[in-house]
Protein backbone atom coordinates (compact mmCIF):
# COMPACT_ATOMS: atom_id res chain seq x y z
CA UNK A 1 0.00 0.00 0.00
CA UNK A 2 0.91 3.31 -0.77
CA UNK A 3 1.33 6.12 1.64
CA UNK A 4 0.05 9.02 0.80
CA UNK A 5 2.56 12.41 0.97
CA UNK A 6 1.24 14.67 3.78
CA UNK A 7 0.67 18.35 2.14
CA UNK A 8 3.33 19.25 5.19
CA UNK A 9 6.07 17.20 4.63
CA UNK A 10 6.10 18.33 0.84
CA UNK A 11 8.58 21.56 0.21
CA UNK A 12 7.04 22.93 -2.23
CA UNK A 13 8.39 23.91 -5.91
CA UNK A 14 10.67 26.51 -6.68
CA UNK A 15 9.62 28.87 -9.36
CA UNK A 16 12.13 27.41 -11.66
CA UNK A 17 10.95 23.69 -11.11
CA UNK A 18 7.39 25.18 -11.29
CA UNK A 19 8.07 26.88 -14.67
CA UNK A 20 9.04 23.16 -16.14
CA UNK A 21 5.58 22.38 -16.06
CA UNK A 22 2.30 22.89 -17.76
CA UNK A 23 -1.19 22.78 -15.56
CA UNK A 24 -4.01 21.06 -16.81
CA UNK A 25 -7.04 22.16 -15.26
CA UNK A 26 -10.94 21.32 -15.60
CA UNK A 27 -13.57 22.70 -13.57
CA UNK A 28 -16.70 21.42 -12.31
CA UNK A 29 -19.36 23.97 -11.79
CA UNK A 30 -22.32 23.65 -9.35
CA UNK A 31 -24.90 26.35 -9.95
CA UNK A 32 -28.33 27.20 -8.32
CA UNK A 33 -31.15 27.44 -10.63
CA UNK A 34 -32.92 30.93 -9.44
CA UNK A 35 -36.44 29.00 -9.07
CA UNK A 36 -38.66 29.94 -6.31
CA UNK A 37 -39.65 25.69 -5.47
CA UNK A 38 -37.44 22.62 -5.30
CA UNK A 39 -36.74 21.04 -8.38
CA UNK A 40 -39.27 17.84 -7.46
CA UNK A 41 -41.28 19.25 -5.24
CA UNK A 42 -43.40 22.26 -4.42
CA UNK A 43 -40.99 23.43 -1.21
CA UNK A 44 -39.35 27.11 -1.26
CA UNK A 45 -35.62 27.28 -2.17
CA UNK A 46 -35.32 30.34 0.15
CA UNK A 47 -31.76 30.38 2.04
CA UNK A 48 -31.50 30.84 5.84
CA UNK A 49 -35.39 29.44 6.85
CA UNK A 50 -35.19 27.61 10.36
CA UNK A 51 -33.76 24.23 10.27
CA UNK A 52 -35.52 21.74 8.62
CA UNK A 53 -39.10 23.37 7.77
CA UNK A 54 -38.46 23.89 4.47
CA UNK A 55 -39.11 19.98 3.54
CA UNK A 56 -41.91 17.47 2.62
CA UNK A 57 -41.91 13.82 1.79
CA UNK A 58 -40.52 14.44 -1.67
CA UNK A 59 -37.35 16.06 -0.39
CA UNK A 60 -37.23 14.22 2.68
CA UNK A 61 -37.37 10.74 0.81
CA UNK A 62 -39.92 9.14 2.48
CA UNK A 63 -40.84 5.96 1.02
CA UNK A 64 -44.31 6.27 -1.21
CA UNK A 65 -43.57 9.58 -1.89
CA UNK A 66 -43.19 11.12 -5.77
CA UNK A 67 -41.09 13.30 -7.43
CA UNK A 68 -42.28 16.02 -10.29
CA UNK A 69 -39.83 17.39 -12.14
CA UNK A 70 -39.79 21.86 -11.91
CA UNK A 71 -40.60 23.02 -15.56
CA UNK A 72 -38.92 26.48 -14.46
CA UNK A 73 -35.73 24.30 -13.15
CA UNK A 74 -35.90 22.90 -16.70
CA UNK A 75 -36.29 26.32 -18.44
CA UNK A 76 -33.49 27.81 -16.35
CA UNK A 77 -31.39 25.22 -17.44
CA UNK A 78 -31.67 25.19 -21.03
CA UNK A 79 -31.26 28.77 -20.78
CA UNK A 80 -28.04 28.15 -19.12
CA UNK A 81 -27.05 25.33 -21.74
CA UNK A 82 -28.11 28.18 -24.48
CA UNK A 83 -26.27 31.11 -22.69
CA UNK A 84 -23.01 28.57 -23.01
CA UNK A 85 -23.24 27.75 -26.33
CA UNK A 86 -24.10 23.88 -25.83
CA UNK A 87 -25.79 21.39 -28.18
CA UNK A 88 -29.60 20.38 -26.55
CA UNK A 89 -30.33 16.90 -26.18
CA UNK A 90 -34.15 17.01 -26.52
CA UNK A 91 -34.55 14.12 -25.44
CA UNK A 92 -32.80 13.34 -22.09
CA UNK A 93 -32.70 11.40 -18.85
CA UNK A 94 -32.54 11.27 -14.87
CA UNK A 95 -30.67 8.87 -13.19
CA UNK A 96 -30.30 8.18 -9.48
CA UNK A 97 -26.38 8.06 -8.10
CA UNK A 98 -26.14 6.22 -4.92
CA UNK A 99 -24.17 7.03 -2.21
CA UNK A 100 -25.00 7.21 1.71
CA UNK A 101 -24.69 10.06 3.74
CA UNK A 102 -26.70 12.07 6.30
CA UNK A 103 -27.68 14.86 4.31
CA UNK A 104 -28.97 12.58 1.54
CA UNK A 105 -31.88 10.94 3.07
CA UNK A 106 -32.91 9.55 -0.05
CA UNK A 107 -29.59 7.20 0.00
CA UNK A 108 -29.45 8.81 -3.55
CA UNK A 109 -28.60 12.00 -5.68
CA UNK A 110 -30.86 12.38 -8.70
CA UNK A 111 -28.84 13.41 -11.40
CA UNK A 112 -28.45 13.11 -15.03
CA UNK A 113 -25.39 10.28 -16.21
CA UNK A 114 -25.27 8.80 -19.51
CA UNK A 115 -27.86 10.98 -21.06
CA UNK A 116 -28.13 14.50 -19.92
CA UNK A 117 -29.47 17.04 -21.26
CA UNK A 118 -26.88 19.21 -23.11
CA UNK A 119 -23.08 18.72 -24.24
CA UNK A 120 -20.56 20.54 -26.65
CA UNK A 121 -20.76 24.02 -25.55
CA UNK A 122 -17.96 26.59 -25.46
CA UNK A 123 -16.92 29.28 -23.98
CA UNK A 124 -14.33 32.56 -24.01
CA UNK A 125 -12.20 34.11 -22.31
CA UNK A 126 -9.69 36.62 -22.35
CA UNK A 127 -5.92 36.33 -20.08
CA UNK A 128 -3.57 39.00 -20.57
CA UNK A 129 -5.00 40.41 -23.54
CA UNK A 130 -5.40 36.44 -25.05
CA UNK A 131 -8.41 35.14 -26.15
CA UNK A 132 -8.87 31.93 -25.77
CA UNK A 133 -11.91 29.57 -26.07
CA UNK A 134 -12.72 26.43 -23.51
CA UNK A 135 -14.37 23.57 -23.68
CA UNK A 136 -18.23 22.78 -22.07
CA UNK A 137 -17.76 19.16 -21.39
CA UNK A 138 -21.70 18.74 -20.54
CA UNK A 139 -24.30 20.14 -18.47
CA UNK A 140 -27.03 18.72 -16.57
CA UNK A 141 -29.79 18.97 -13.91
CA UNK A 142 -29.42 17.36 -10.18
CA UNK A 143 -31.01 17.93 -6.76
CA UNK A 144 -28.61 19.09 -3.70
CA UNK A 145 -28.58 17.54 -0.43
CA UNK A 146 -29.06 19.13 2.76
CA UNK A 147 -26.51 20.29 5.34
CA UNK A 148 -24.27 18.66 7.43
CA UNK A 149 -22.98 21.17 10.46
CA UNK A 150 -20.66 20.05 12.79
CA UNK A 151 -19.55 23.57 14.47
CA UNK A 152 -21.37 25.84 16.26
CA UNK A 153 -23.53 23.45 19.01
CA UNK A 154 -22.79 23.18 22.30
CA UNK A 155 -22.78 19.30 21.97
CA UNK A 156 -20.54 19.67 18.94
CA UNK A 157 -18.19 17.86 20.41
CA UNK A 158 -20.26 14.95 20.07
CA UNK A 159 -22.95 15.36 17.41
CA UNK A 160 -23.31 16.60 14.30
CA UNK A 161 -26.16 18.16 13.10
CA UNK A 162 -28.12 18.09 9.61
CA UNK A 163 -30.30 20.75 7.66
CA UNK A 164 -32.51 19.10 5.31
CA UNK A 165 -34.00 22.89 3.99
CA UNK A 166 -31.41 22.87 1.07
CA UNK A 167 -32.40 18.97 -0.24
CA UNK A 168 -33.77 19.15 -3.61
CA UNK A 169 -32.87 22.41 -4.29
CA UNK A 170 -32.28 22.56 -8.21
CA UNK A 171 -28.86 22.37 -9.68
CA UNK A 172 -27.21 23.07 -12.62
CA UNK A 173 -23.35 20.60 -13.17
CA UNK A 174 -21.37 22.13 -15.62
CA UNK A 175 -18.31 20.08 -16.32
CA UNK A 176 -15.57 21.45 -18.61
CA UNK A 177 -12.78 20.34 -20.52
CA UNK A 178 -9.58 20.30 -19.33
CA UNK A 179 -8.25 23.01 -21.26
CA UNK A 180 -7.51 25.56 -18.85
CA UNK A 181 -3.51 25.91 -18.63
CA UNK A 182 -3.20 28.36 -15.23
CA UNK A 183 -4.92 29.51 -12.71
CA UNK A 184 -5.57 32.61 -13.84
CA UNK A 185 -7.18 31.18 -16.92
CA UNK A 186 -9.49 28.99 -14.48
CA UNK A 187 -10.43 32.29 -12.68
CA UNK A 188 -11.40 34.02 -15.82
CA UNK A 189 -13.51 31.04 -16.75
CA UNK A 190 -15.43 31.33 -13.91
CA UNK A 191 -15.69 34.97 -14.02
CA UNK A 192 -17.34 34.68 -16.96
CA UNK A 193 -19.32 31.93 -16.62
CA UNK A 194 -20.86 33.38 -13.86
CA UNK A 195 -20.71 36.87 -15.74
CA UNK A 196 -23.18 35.29 -17.84
CA UNK A 197 -25.43 33.31 -16.24
CA UNK A 198 -26.58 36.24 -13.89
CA UNK A 199 -27.47 37.86 -17.24
CA UNK A 200 -29.11 35.37 -18.52
CA UNK A 201 -31.13 35.17 -15.07
CA UNK A 202 -30.52 31.53 -14.44
CA UNK A 203 -29.00 31.93 -10.87
CA UNK A 204 -27.85 34.70 -8.85
CA UNK A 205 -24.12 32.62 -8.62
CA UNK A 206 -24.04 34.22 -4.76
CA UNK A 207 -20.76 32.29 -3.84
CA UNK A 208 -21.81 33.33 -0.57
CA UNK A 209 -24.53 31.69 -0.61
CA UNK A 210 -23.68 28.88 -2.23
CA UNK A 211 -25.30 29.47 -5.11
CA UNK A 212 -22.16 29.24 -7.42
CA UNK A 213 -19.48 26.13 -6.39
CA UNK A 214 -16.52 24.94 -7.68
CA UNK A 215 -14.28 22.09 -7.80
CA UNK A 216 -11.21 21.59 -9.99
CA UNK A 217 -9.65 19.24 -10.99
CA UNK A 218 -5.80 19.56 -11.79
CA UNK A 219 -2.80 18.12 -13.21
CA UNK A 220 0.77 18.54 -14.37
CA UNK A 221 3.02 17.79 -17.30
CA UNK A 222 6.23 18.35 -18.28
CA UNK A 223 6.28 21.29 -20.67
CA UNK A 224 6.54 20.43 -24.58
CA UNK A 225 4.78 16.77 -23.35
CA UNK A 226 1.26 15.66 -24.59
CA UNK A 227 -0.13 13.00 -21.61
CA UNK A 228 -2.19 14.61 -18.99
CA UNK A 229 -0.72 13.57 -15.78
CA UNK A 230 -2.55 12.52 -12.57
CA UNK A 231 -5.66 14.35 -11.85
CA UNK A 232 -6.61 15.55 -8.07
CA UNK A 233 -10.06 16.98 -7.31
CA UNK A 234 -9.94 19.94 -5.48
CA UNK A 235 -13.12 21.29 -3.35
CA UNK A 236 -14.17 23.75 -0.90
CA UNK A 237 -13.40 26.55 -2.92
CA UNK A 238 -15.90 28.80 -1.44
CA UNK A 239 -14.65 32.25 -3.71
CA UNK A 240 -12.58 33.20 -6.32
CA UNK A 241 -9.38 34.44 -4.39
CA UNK A 242 -9.59 30.72 -2.98
CA UNK A 243 -9.80 28.82 -6.23
CA UNK A 244 -6.74 30.43 -7.84
CA UNK A 245 -4.76 30.34 -4.01
CA UNK A 246 -5.87 26.35 -3.88
CA UNK A 247 -4.91 25.62 -7.63
CA UNK A 248 -1.20 27.74 -7.17
CA UNK A 249 -1.03 25.83 -3.85
CA UNK A 250 -1.91 22.49 -5.78
CA UNK A 251 0.33 23.07 -9.07
CA UNK A 252 3.33 23.58 -6.55
CA UNK A 253 2.72 20.48 -4.76
CA UNK A 254 2.38 18.33 -7.48
CA UNK A 255 5.33 19.55 -9.61
CA UNK A 256 7.09 19.10 -6.13
CA UNK A 257 5.79 15.73 -5.91
CA UNK A 258 7.23 14.55 -8.69
CA UNK A 259 10.60 16.45 -8.71
CA UNK A 260 11.32 14.45 -5.44
CA UNK A 261 10.80 11.25 -7.25
CA UNK A 262 7.17 11.01 -6.04
CA UNK A 263 3.48 9.83 -8.36
CA UNK A 264 0.61 12.10 -7.77
CA UNK A 265 -2.13 9.78 -6.14
CA UNK A 266 -5.56 10.33 -8.21
CA UNK A 267 -7.89 11.29 -5.09
CA UNK A 268 -9.95 14.50 -3.85
CA UNK A 269 -8.48 16.93 -1.95
CA UNK A 270 -9.55 19.76 0.53
CA UNK A 271 -8.39 23.18 0.29
CA UNK A 272 -7.93 24.76 4.07
CA UNK A 273 -8.22 28.65 3.50
CA UNK A 274 -6.76 29.25 6.48
CA UNK A 275 -3.64 27.64 5.95
CA UNK A 276 -3.76 28.36 1.80
CA UNK A 277 -3.34 24.40 1.53
CA UNK A 278 -4.79 21.25 -0.06
CA UNK A 279 -4.78 18.49 1.79
CA UNK A 280 -6.28 14.37 0.81
CA UNK A 281 -9.38 13.62 1.79
CA UNK A 282 -9.80 10.58 0.06
CA UNK A 283 -9.39 8.65 -2.87
CA UNK A 284 -11.35 9.06 -5.98
CA UNK A 285 -14.40 7.33 -6.52
CA UNK A 286 -15.42 6.29 -9.46
CA UNK A 287 -18.79 6.27 -11.66
CA UNK A 288 -19.19 2.69 -10.63
CA UNK A 289 -18.84 3.11 -7.19
CA UNK A 290 -22.54 5.31 -7.31
CA UNK A 291 -24.34 2.18 -9.01
CA UNK A 292 -25.99 4.57 -11.39
CA UNK A 293 -29.19 3.60 -12.87
CA UNK A 294 -32.13 5.30 -14.93
CA UNK A 295 -34.32 7.11 -12.48
CA UNK A 296 -38.15 5.02 -12.29
CA UNK A 297 -39.98 7.44 -11.08
CA UNK A 298 -39.46 10.00 -13.41
CA UNK A 299 -40.13 9.74 -16.98
CA UNK A 300 -37.87 10.78 -19.83
CA UNK A 301 -37.47 14.79 -20.43
CA UNK A 302 -38.35 15.74 -23.58
CA UNK A 303 -37.94 19.24 -24.64
CA UNK A 304 -40.81 20.15 -27.80
CA UNK A 305 -39.59 22.15 -30.56
CA UNK A 306 -41.69 24.89 -29.67
CA UNK A 307 -40.52 25.10 -25.92
CA UNK A 308 -37.21 25.50 -27.27
CA UNK A 309 -37.75 28.37 -29.59
CA UNK A 310 -39.95 30.06 -26.71
CA UNK A 311 -36.98 29.96 -24.55
CA UNK A 312 -34.77 31.10 -27.32
CA UNK A 313 -36.43 33.89 -28.71
CA UNK A 314 -36.47 35.06 -24.34
CA UNK A 315 -32.60 35.28 -24.39
CA UNK A 316 -31.24 38.59 -23.90
CA UNK A 317 -28.13 39.75 -26.03
CA UNK A 318 -25.09 38.19 -24.05
CA UNK A 319 -22.33 39.86 -21.75
CA UNK A 320 -19.79 39.74 -24.92
CA UNK A 321 -22.01 40.74 -28.00
CA UNK A 322 -23.01 43.39 -25.83
CA UNK A 323 -19.56 44.57 -25.08
CA UNK A 324 -18.40 44.56 -28.87
CA UNK A 325 -21.79 46.35 -29.92
CA UNK A 326 -21.01 49.19 -26.79
CA UNK A 327 -18.28 49.71 -28.84
CA UNK A 328 -18.90 49.46 -32.18
CA UNK A 329 -22.26 51.82 -32.30
CA UNK A 330 -21.06 53.59 -28.82
CA UNK A 331 -17.67 54.56 -29.60
CA UNK A 332 -17.04 52.99 -26.34
CA UNK A 333 -13.07 52.29 -25.05
CA UNK A 334 -12.51 48.65 -24.55
CA UNK A 335 -12.34 49.05 -20.83
CA UNK A 336 -15.67 51.36 -20.57
CA UNK A 337 -16.96 48.57 -22.46
CA UNK A 338 -15.69 46.21 -19.84
CA UNK A 339 -17.26 47.64 -17.16
CA UNK A 340 -20.34 48.49 -18.62
CA UNK A 341 -21.09 44.80 -19.13
CA UNK A 342 -19.98 43.46 -15.92
CA UNK A 343 -23.68 43.40 -14.76
CA UNK A 344 -26.98 43.13 -16.87
CA UNK A 345 -28.05 45.98 -14.68
CA UNK A 346 -25.11 48.04 -15.03
CA UNK A 347 -25.49 47.10 -19.47
CA UNK A 348 -29.27 48.07 -19.64
CA UNK A 349 -28.65 51.26 -17.43
CA UNK A 350 -25.72 52.70 -19.48
CA UNK A 351 -27.79 51.80 -22.55
CA UNK A 352 -30.76 53.94 -21.50
CA UNK A 353 -28.79 57.05 -20.32
CA UNK A 354 -26.31 57.06 -23.41
CA UNK A 355 -29.91 56.71 -25.66
CA UNK A 356 -31.52 59.52 -23.92
CA UNK A 357 -28.40 61.92 -23.85
CA UNK A 358 -27.43 60.89 -27.80
CA UNK A 359 -23.48 61.63 -25.91
CA UNK A 360 -22.89 57.88 -25.68
CA UNK A 361 -19.26 58.58 -24.51
CA UNK A 362 -20.69 61.17 -22.29
CA UNK A 363 -23.20 59.00 -20.65
CA UNK A 364 -20.66 56.20 -19.73
CA UNK A 365 -18.13 59.02 -18.10
CA UNK A 366 -20.72 60.03 -15.65
CA UNK A 367 -22.22 56.20 -15.12
CA UNK A 368 -19.02 55.25 -13.97
CA UNK A 369 -17.70 57.66 -12.67
CA UNK A 370 -20.31 59.76 -10.82
CA UNK A 371 -22.77 57.12 -10.88
CA UNK A 372 -20.66 54.33 -9.81
CA UNK A 373 -18.90 56.59 -7.23
CA UNK A 374 -21.81 57.68 -5.18
CA UNK A 375 -23.36 54.09 -5.34
CA UNK A 376 -19.78 52.25 -4.11
CA UNK A 377 -19.61 54.65 -1.30
CA UNK A 378 -23.22 53.84 -0.20
CA UNK A 379 -22.83 49.93 -1.02
CA UNK A 380 -25.82 50.18 -2.83
CA UNK A 381 -26.25 48.11 -6.19
CA UNK A 382 -27.13 49.67 -9.84
CA UNK A 383 -30.20 47.85 -9.76
CA UNK A 384 -31.49 50.38 -7.29
CA UNK A 385 -29.57 53.41 -7.83
CA UNK A 386 -32.10 56.16 -6.50
CA UNK A 387 -30.98 58.65 -10.05
CA UNK A 388 -32.94 56.52 -12.90
CA UNK A 389 -31.25 56.03 -16.32
CA UNK A 390 -33.65 58.18 -17.92
CA UNK A 391 -33.03 60.56 -15.43
CA UNK A 392 -29.06 60.37 -15.78
CA UNK A 393 -29.69 60.70 -19.84
CA UNK A 394 -31.39 63.97 -19.51
CA UNK A 395 -28.58 65.75 -16.99
CA UNK A 396 -25.84 64.68 -19.78
CA UNK A 397 -28.00 66.18 -22.15
CA UNK A 398 -28.65 69.35 -21.04
CA UNK A 399 -24.87 69.35 -20.52
CA UNK A 400 -24.48 68.91 -24.06
CA UNK A 401 -27.23 71.60 -24.93
CA UNK A 402 -25.04 74.48 -22.88
CA UNK A 403 -28.33 74.51 -20.57
CA UNK A 404 -25.86 73.83 -17.71
CA UNK A 405 -22.31 73.52 -17.35
CA UNK A 406 -20.47 70.81 -16.42
CA UNK A 407 -19.65 71.96 -12.71
CA UNK A 408 -23.58 72.85 -12.41
CA UNK A 409 -24.39 69.13 -13.36
CA UNK A 410 -22.05 67.71 -10.47
CA UNK A 411 -23.71 69.68 -7.66
CA UNK A 412 -27.33 68.66 -9.52
CA UNK A 413 -26.32 65.13 -10.06
CA UNK A 414 -25.64 65.17 -6.57
CA UNK A 415 -28.88 67.08 -5.17
CA UNK A 416 -30.69 64.11 -7.96
CA UNK A 417 -28.92 60.98 -6.11
CA UNK A 418 -29.92 62.25 -2.97
CA UNK A 419 -33.73 63.21 -3.40
CA UNK A 420 -34.47 61.00 -6.58
CA UNK A 421 -35.27 64.16 -7.98
CA UNK A 422 -34.78 65.05 -11.83
CA UNK A 423 -33.22 67.53 -13.08
CA UNK A 424 -35.39 70.29 -14.02
CA UNK A 425 -37.10 70.12 -10.89
CA UNK A 426 -33.71 70.72 -9.24
CA UNK A 427 -32.46 73.60 -12.12
CA UNK A 428 -35.73 75.03 -11.64
CA UNK A 429 -36.67 75.50 -7.84
CA UNK A 430 -32.81 76.33 -7.62
CA UNK A 431 -32.76 78.74 -10.31
CA UNK A 432 -29.74 77.08 -11.79
CA UNK A 433 -30.11 77.63 -15.86
CA UNK A 434 -26.91 78.52 -17.44
CA UNK A 435 -27.04 81.75 -18.53
CA UNK A 436 -26.75 82.06 -22.66
CA UNK A 437 -27.82 84.28 -24.75
CA UNK A 438 -29.58 86.56 -22.77
CA UNK A 439 -29.87 90.57 -22.12
CA UNK A 440 -28.76 89.85 -18.60
CA UNK A 441 -25.32 88.18 -19.92
CA UNK A 442 -24.64 91.24 -22.58
CA UNK A 443 -24.83 93.68 -19.51
CA UNK A 444 -22.62 91.58 -17.24
CA UNK A 445 -20.18 91.39 -20.60
CA UNK A 446 -20.55 95.37 -20.67
CA UNK A 447 -20.13 95.56 -16.95
CA UNK A 448 -16.34 93.75 -17.38
CA UNK A 449 -15.41 95.90 -20.18
CA UNK A 450 -15.71 98.95 -18.04
CA UNK A 451 -13.96 98.00 -14.71
CA UNK A 452 -10.99 96.64 -16.93
CA UNK A 453 -9.79 99.60 -18.99
CA UNK A 454 -6.07 98.15 -19.22
CA UNK A 455 -7.21 94.64 -20.05
CA UNK A 456 -9.32 95.57 -22.90
CA UNK A 457 -6.35 98.33 -23.85
CA UNK A 458 -4.09 94.83 -23.87
CA UNK A 459 -6.41 93.01 -26.02
CA UNK A 460 -7.12 95.28 -28.60
CA UNK A 461 -3.18 95.96 -28.68
CA UNK A 462 -2.87 92.14 -29.67
CA UNK A 463 -2.64 90.57 -26.51
CA UNK A 464 -5.46 88.32 -27.02
CA UNK A 465 -4.67 85.82 -24.15
CA UNK A 466 -6.27 88.28 -22.33
CA UNK A 467 -9.47 87.40 -23.38
CA UNK A 468 -9.04 84.26 -20.65
CA UNK A 469 -9.01 87.01 -18.06
CA UNK A 470 -12.32 88.56 -18.79
CA UNK A 471 -13.93 85.46 -19.82
CA UNK A 472 -13.01 84.52 -15.90
CA UNK A 473 -14.09 87.84 -15.15
CA UNK A 474 -17.46 87.35 -16.29
CA UNK A 475 -18.22 83.85 -15.13
CA UNK A 476 -17.11 85.40 -11.45
CA UNK A 477 -19.42 87.60 -11.79
CA UNK A 478 -22.71 85.36 -13.01
CA UNK A 479 -21.06 83.13 -10.17
CA UNK A 480 -20.44 80.48 -12.72
CA UNK A 481 -23.47 79.87 -14.29
CA UNK A 482 -23.14 82.21 -17.30
CA UNK A 483 -22.08 79.45 -20.83
CA UNK A 484 -18.31 79.91 -21.18
CA UNK A 485 -18.79 79.70 -25.16
CA UNK A 486 -21.14 82.52 -25.25
CA UNK A 487 -19.43 84.52 -23.03
CA UNK A 488 -16.06 84.00 -25.20
CA UNK A 489 -18.39 85.01 -28.37
CA UNK A 490 -20.11 87.85 -27.00
CA UNK A 491 -16.71 89.26 -25.45
CA UNK A 492 -15.03 88.88 -29.04
CA UNK A 493 -17.41 90.52 -30.54
CA UNK A 494 -18.08 93.51 -28.58
CA UNK A 495 -14.52 94.29 -28.17
CA UNK A 496 -13.87 94.01 -31.79
CA UNK A 497 -17.49 96.30 -32.06
CA UNK A 498 -15.36 98.87 -29.90
CA UNK A 499 -12.44 98.55 -32.28
CA UNK A 500 -13.66 99.53 -35.28
CA UNK A 501 -16.10 102.90 -33.91
P1 LIG B 1 -13.61 11.46 -13.80
O1 LIG B 1 -13.70 10.20 -14.55
O2 LIG B 1 -12.60 11.47 -12.71
O3 LIG B 1 -14.93 12.01 -13.39
P2 LIG B 1 -13.61 13.15 -16.11
O4 LIG B 1 -12.83 12.76 -17.30
O5 LIG B 1 -15.07 12.91 -16.12
O6 LIG B 1 -12.96 12.51 -14.84
O7 LIG B 1 -13.34 14.70 -15.86
C1 LIG B 1 -13.79 15.34 -14.72
C2 LIG B 1 -13.18 16.72 -14.75
O8 LIG B 1 -11.76 16.63 -14.66
C3 LIG B 1 -13.45 17.52 -16.00
O9 LIG B 1 -13.63 18.87 -15.65
C4 LIG B 1 -12.18 17.36 -16.83
O10 LIG B 1 -11.95 18.49 -17.63
C5 LIG B 1 -11.13 17.28 -15.76
N1 LIG B 1 -9.96 16.47 -16.12
C6 LIG B 1 -9.96 15.27 -16.70
N2 LIG B 1 -8.73 14.81 -16.83
C7 LIG B 1 -7.90 15.75 -16.31
C8 LIG B 1 -6.48 15.85 -16.11
N3 LIG B 1 -5.65 14.88 -16.47
N4 LIG B 1 -6.02 16.97 -15.54
C9 LIG B 1 -6.84 17.94 -15.13
N5 LIG B 1 -8.16 17.88 -15.28
C10 LIG B 1 -8.70 16.80 -15.86
ZN1 LIG C 1 -40.09 19.16 -0.49
MG1 LIG D 1 -16.65 12.09 -14.78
Amino acid sequence: MKVPMSSSAIDLASADAIARYEPVIGLEIHVQLATATKIFCGCPTGFGAPPNTNVCPVCLGLPGALPVLNREAVELALKAALALNCQIHQHSRFARKNYFYPDLPKGYQISQYDEPFSENGRVEIVVDGVRKSIGITRIHMEDDAGKSMHEGFKDSARYSYVDLNRCGTPLCEIVTEPDLRSSDEAYALLTEIKQVLQFVGVSTCDMEKGHLRCDANVSVRPRGTLPFGTKAEVKNLNSFRFLKQALDYEIARQVAVIESGGTVEQETRLYDPDSGETAGMRSKEHAHDYRYFPEPDLVPLRIADEWLSAIRATMPELPGRKRARFISEFGLREYDADVLTSTRAASEYFETAARVSGEPRAAANWVMGDLMGLLKTEARDIADAPVSAGNLGDLVKRIAAGEISGKMAKEIFAKMFASGEPAAAIIEREGLKQISDTDELQRTVADVIAKNPKQVEQYKGGKTAVLNYLVGQVMRATRGQANVAAVTELLKKMLGADRIC
